[in-house]
């Protein structure tokens, strides 16, 4: 019952980030670098066990960012700074508030069968003996982040095309992640959270960035729905043994006409996407009312959102009970899971603090046991 867990990143302890940044200067060796990421990692879970988590993940730790660590990864992806794709990109972004990584993984070649997290998910296991999440960038995601107008069209006039391929190669990825021991593995798609704030004529502003940076174009409210839903299910149907969810969030606007309106948008097709648990953004303001997603779930699970990520109040344990219990008219305890809105840190260089991070997933575990205290 109330099963705790994460969304998948923290902070990078700045031992770390230095590593990284060393490394990149050519004053870090090889070596050294992966002594700092696997410190950084021991750390992570380390504290993850002391916080009393039931399902943990390694950080991230080892990622530049949740999404262009593809690029790090994949064959077929390059990493590229923003401003290389748009000269403007910077302030384009600041205009339409919507920050995307600078760092961005761009479809160069045909994308081939590669190792995406399996040492991640290795590594984790042979030091903690909690059941480990593995987190993965999801199939939609990858194709309005990754697919550009310019650099990807000779491989990939379509960016469905592209996302395809990576789709299948996700697919062996989390037959992998299976067979090597993973209890959950979690597809981010924040682009589908994201479309809460469109409409069929209009994109939300991150799709609207994408199109002035990347130069896809907005295919409508349903159209981007069911591209969504196919190439997902694509990469996850049939197989079983393993818990798949995916995570939604779009961190919301004040200025947006959808402020406090809540995923229960993208019903009831985004119920066609085959995963087990629904991992959402729910604790941030505007962000709306889980009742109205979690009364058509069913049999499948909800990861709620009931801490914040973007706030640095630590939120008392009977603050994040009460959010927990926004749901539980319409879902059986087993079925809810607590969890933070989003990961700590998406990319390396957000920093929120590592000690605050921490205070915050004590207290949910405390919330967790006083709601198991209480519906037992
Ligand atoms: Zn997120």
């Amino acid at each position: 019952m109330f099963t705790t867990s994460v969304v998948g990143s923290f902070s990078r302890p700045k031992f770390l980030i230095d590593a990284f940044d060393g490394h990149s200067k050519g004053a870090v060796t090889d070596e050294q670098l992966e002594e700092a990421i696997q410190d950084a990692i021991k750390l992570t879970v380390k504290e993850e066990e002391i916080c009393g988590l039931d399902v943990i993940t390694d950080g991230e730790q080892r990622r530049a960012s949740f999404v262009s660590f593809v690029g790090q990864k994949v064959k077929g992806f390059k990493l590229v700074h923003v401003t290389e794709l748009n000269r403007d990109a910077l302030e384009i972004m600041k205009k339409e508030k919507a920050q995307l990584t600078y760092w961005r993984a761009v479809a160069v070649e045909r994308i081939q069968d590669s190792l995406l997290a399996l040492d991640e998910l290795k590594f984790t296991k042979h030091i903690t003996s909690k059941p480990v999440k593995v987190t993965l960038p999801s199939p939609y995601l990858v194709m309005w982040e990754a697919w550009h107008a310019e650099r990807s069209k000779e491989i990939y006039p379509h960016p469905e095309d592209m996302a395809k391929d990576y789709s299948k190669v996700l697919r062996e990825e989390i037959l992998r992640l299976k067979d090597a021991g993973a209890s959950f593995i979690q597809l981010d798609e924040p682009m589908l959270g994201d479309l809460v704030e469109a409409t069929e004529g209009k994109p939300d502003r991150y799709r609207r960035v994408i199109e002035l940076i990347h130069g896809q174009k907005y295919r409508g409210f349903k159209e981007e729905l069911n591209v969504a839903k196919e190439l997902i299910n694509d990469s996850i149907k049939g197989i079983s043994g393993v818990r798949i969810g995916m995570h939604m969030d779009r961190w919301p606007n004040k200025d947006s006409p959808f402020f406090g309106v809540g995923y229960e948008r993208l019903l009831p097709d985004v119920l066609d996407i085959k995963v087990k648990q629904f991992v959402l953004e729910y604790a941030s303001e505007g962000s709306g009312d889980p009742a109205k997603f979690a009364e058509s779930l069913n049999d499948r699970e909800l990861g709620l959102g009931v801490v914040r990520v973007m706030d640095k109040t630590v939120e008392e344990p009977d603050v994040i009970v009460k959010r927990a219990e926004r749901v539980a008219k319409f879902l059986d305890p087993e079925q809810i899971w607590l969890n933070p809105d989003c990961g700590f840190a998406p990319g390396m260089y957000r920093s929120f603090p590592r000690r605050i991070a921490f205070s915050k997933l004590a207290s949910m575990v405390a919330a967790a046991k006083k709601m198991r205290d209480k519906y037992s």
